[in-house]
């Protein structure tokens, strides 16, 4: 296959007019799609239901962005069927022919951008960068596994000849396969689940989150212009707790993909683990979910670089994102000038609806904001409320960055994910007091340390228990391919998305040993 190495796509500044222009009339061509409904595909074949699930915009709540039909359990059935029916074709592909579809969708995702783009900020609230950025994501994971792919073709090399046999080892996909998506990156995340186990041979059957039935399926349409074959990807859109957990318990199941929180994460393990009737084999189980993610400061830092890092991690995309700071550590000797320098650029903070790019959107819906409110009337209670810590004006879900000073290690706001811009803020003695609260968490997906003395930082590198750390900058914004991403501990099974291993997981090797 002629194909140059990997790039990273350029993630577009919105600073050009005409780039503007684009994405105005992006935005208008989404709005008058809004009564279309995107139906579940099964087999190759369209099906709308009577019911349906209803998406809306979070900056305005009463606008439809558009609709899915709704899965249910006989749906799930037939799906799992279909998958398994197209493996059976589409395992025999050879590898460059699978690879050159994933190409295929990545080059129809980049001429129809700024309408997935558009689709982004309409129904989840990005911003038009973090819309660009995740549009970009999602072209990356394409463009990146379908080179990777290519390198599990043939057999394996670097095993010991033994004499009058002939050995032979090669890796075969695993079969059907469930992807369930979260809503805070539906398309690249989405992808990532998908392509990532499609290329090498697998079929599956995919269900978006409820609130994000319009960019998985625009997203799915991407895959079918490329010319998937009828089965090989099945678009389910349903409840999650009715069919999602219908697909997980299902013995035609081989492998879950899922992204998501801890609580559904530790359900979806225990629910696989269990043998089905007529179940035969063990389903694999890959679980990226949460955190409770730390950025330590410590006395040598440059408070100036560190204030602009904190704000970046954990206020973009209104901390709605599973790597975003959510614990401030620091020294004693600079907390209070380092929270000065935060909280003043928190403040500037402009919040409002996503398609006028503001720093920050809206909250994703109303369950969201109200959980976060729990927690502001907790942190209330646990510590020093030092900026927002309210709704704002205006019909969108818009609230206010909330920065909570002087918590403790063990306070509930600093252990339980709250996932919006919420951060609680914890003073320590020394940095080594610092690296014992980073430890205080069963999550280990993301941190930081901004520090100049170089012996901390490499007992950082050893100890900060975390799939992906970083020095001197944001702890968000792992880019495909350079910083693979997934998460220790209770933020899932590391399986390092955008990473070179990333595809052996939906692989298994075969050995064959033949005698003369
Ligand atoms: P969620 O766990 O509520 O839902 C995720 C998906 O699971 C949805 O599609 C939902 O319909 C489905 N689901 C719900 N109950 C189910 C069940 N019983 N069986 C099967 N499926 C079920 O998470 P969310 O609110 O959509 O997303 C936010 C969470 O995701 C946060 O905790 C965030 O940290 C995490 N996240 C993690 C990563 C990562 O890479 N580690 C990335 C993005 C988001």
């Amino acid at each position: 296959m002629q194909i140059g190495p990997f790039k990273s796509e350029v993630i577009e500044t919105f600073a050009d007019e005409d780039v503007q222009r684009e994405m105005m009339d992006a935005l208008k061509k989404v709005r008058s799609n809004a009564d279309y409904v995107y139906p579940l595909v099964i087999g190759g074949k369209r099906i709308q239901t009577k019911e349906t699930i209803v998406s809306t915009n979070p900056s305005s709540p009463a606008e439809v962005v558009g609709a899915s039909a709704l899965a249910s359990k006989e749906h799930a059935d037939a799906a799992l069927d279909a998958a398994w029916k197209a493996f059976e074709s589409w395992k025999r592909w050879s590898q460059e022919e699978r690879s050159l579809v994933l190409l295929k969708v990545a080059q129809i995702i980049r001429k129809r951008r700024r309408e997935f783009e558009a689709c982004l900020v309409l129904e989840i609230g990005k911003n038009l960068i973090d819309a660009s950025a995740e549009v970009a994501e999602t072209i990356e994971f394409l463009e990146y596994y379908a080179r990777q792919a290519m390198k599990y073709t043939g057999s394996i090399e670097g095993l010991t000849p033994f004499p009058g046999e002939h050995n032979g080892s090669f890796y075969v996909p695993l079969g059907v396969g469930v992807a369930i998506a979260p809503w805070n990156f539906p398309m690249a995340l989405m992808t990532t689940m998908i392509a990532g186990a499609l290329v090498v041979g697998n079929t599956m059957v995919c269900k978006p989150a409820e609130d994000t039935v319009v960019s998985c399926g625009k997203l799915m349409e991407a895959f079918e212009e490329a010319g998937l074959p009828a089965g090989v990807l099945n678009f389910l859109p349903g409840i999650g707790r009715d069919v999602g957990e219908y697909l997980v318990a299902h013995p035609k199941t081989r492998f879950i993909s899922f992204t998501g929180s801890l609580a559904i994460g530790a359900r979806i393990n225990e629910i696989a683990a269990r043998l089905a009737p007529g179940q035969k084999w063990f389903k694999r189980v890959f679980l990226e979910l949460g955190g409770k993610n730390a950025i330590l400061v410590d006395e040598t830092a440059d408070l100036d670089v560190a204030a602009v890092g904190i704000i970046e991690g954990a206020f973009g995309y209104q901390g709605q994102k599973c790597s975003a700071c959510s614990r401030l550590i620091v020294v004693d000797s600079v907390y209070d000038a380092l929270i000065d320098r935060v909280v003043a650029l928190t403040e500037k903070v402009t919040v409002g609806p996503a398609e006028t790019n503001p720093r920050n959107g809206p909250i994703i819906n109303a369950a969201q904001e109200k959980k976060i409110l729990q927690y502001i009337d907790i942190g209330k209670e646990e510590g020093k409320l030092l900026t927002g810590g309210h709704r704002l004006d205006g019909a969108g879900y818009f609230f206010s960055p909330t920065i909570f000073g002087d918590v403790a290690p063990n306070a509930r706001i600093a252990q339980e994910e709250v996932f919006g811009p919420f951060v609680a803020a914890i003073r320590v003695k020394t940095f080594e007091e610092g690296m014992e609260v980073v430890a205080n968490t069963n999550y280990g997906l993301t941190g930081s340390v901004f520090s100049r003395n170089r012996e901390r930082l490499e007992y950082a590198r050893r100890e900060f228990q975390v799939g992906n750390l970083y020095f001197n900058r944001k702890n968000t914004g792992a880019l495909v391919g350079i910083q693979p991403f997934g998460g220790f501990n209770l933020s899932g099974t590391d399986t390092k998305v955008g990473g070179p291993d990333y595809l052996l997981q939906f692989l298994q090797m075969k050995a064959v040993a033949e005698r003369f």
